[in-house]
C-alpha cells in the first residue's frame, strides 16, 4: 500500500522504519493448538503495549513514518497476498484513529523455499527480503529519507542486518519475558545501537539520541 510522499529536492528527510510483526503488533496465539502465527486478518491485529505513544513521539520529533516488512505467508501458501495487503491496511487505519499517519508500507512477499500451496511467482531468492536492504532502499529513497537520521526499529537480528546494510540506525524491542518466538534469547546476536523492553521507551531513547547528534 502506497501514499503519497512529498517530493524534495534532495534526501533530507528523518525516517523511522518499522517493522510490523513484534514490533507494531503481537504474534497470534491459536487458543485451541497453542499454534503462533502472524496476523492475517485485521480482527488480529493488536498493537503492542507503547507503541502508539512511541509513534506520536516520533512523529512529533519530525520523523516520516513507514513500515517494512517480510511477509511470506503467502509464498508458503499459508495465506493469501490478499489477506497481508487487507491486514497491513487495517493497520494503518487503526495508527491513523490513534492520530499516527504511516507513509508506505513496503512488503515482501517472497520465501527463498515456499511452500505446500505457496504461490510460485513468490517462490525464490529476492532482493527484499530482511536482512537485504530492498524493503528500506525503496522506502528511503520514495521518502527521500537521509540515511544518517533515519532508524530501523525491529525485534530481530534480520532488522539490524538490514539496517546495517541500508547504511541506517537500528533500535530494538526486547522484551525479556518473550520466548516462545524469539530469536534474541539470550541477547542479540548482532548489537542495535539502542534496545529496550518497551517500544515507547525505545523512542525515546531514539529521540534523545537524534537530538543529542543533531545538536553536536
Ligand atoms: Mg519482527
Ligand atoms: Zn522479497
Amino acid at each position: 500500500m502506497k501514499r503519497g510522499i512529498p517530493m524534495t529536492a534532495s534526501n533530507d528527510r528523518p525516517g523511522i522504519l518499522l517493522d510490523r510483526d513484534g514490533t507494531l503488533i503481537d504474534v497470534v496465539r491459536e487458543e485451541e493448538s497453542g499454534v503462533l502465527s502472524v496476523a492475517f486478518h485485521p480482527r488480529q491485529l493488536r498493537l503492542l503495549p507503547g507503541v502508539v505513544s512511541g509513534l506520536r513521539r516520533f512523529a512529533e520529533a519530525g520523523y516520516a513514518l513507514s513500515i517494512v516488512t517480510n511477509q511470506p505467508g503467502p509464498a508458503k501458501g499459508q495465506f493469501s497476498r490478499e489477506a497481508v495487503e487487507r491486514t497491513n491496511a487495517a493497520l494503518v487505519e487503526m495508527l491513523a484513529a490513534e492520530g499516527v499517519s504511516i507513509e508506505c508500507v513496503e512488503v515482501c512477499l517472497h520465501h527463498p523455499s515456499g511452500g505446500p500451496g505457496g504461490d510460485a511467482s513468490l517462490v525464490g531468492p529476492c532482493e527484499c527480503r530482511k536482512p537485504k536492504p530492498g524493503l528500506l532502499e525503496r522506502v528511503i529513497e520514495r521518502g527521500r529519507l537521509r540515511r544518517e537520521s533515519t532508524w530501523m526499529i525491529g525485534d530481530s537480528p534480520v532488522d539490524v542486518l538490514a539496517a546495517r546494510a541500508a547504511g541506517v540506525h537500528a533500535a530494538l524491542v526486547f522484551p525479556r519475558s518473550r520466548c516462545e518466538l524469539c530469536p534474541l534469547l539470550g541477547g542479540p546476536p548482532v548489537a542495535p545501537a539502542l534496545v529496550d523492553e518497551h517500544f515507547d521507551a525505545l523512542a525515546r531513547a531514539v529521540v534523545a539520541r537524534s537530538g543529542a547528534a543533531d545538536a553536536r
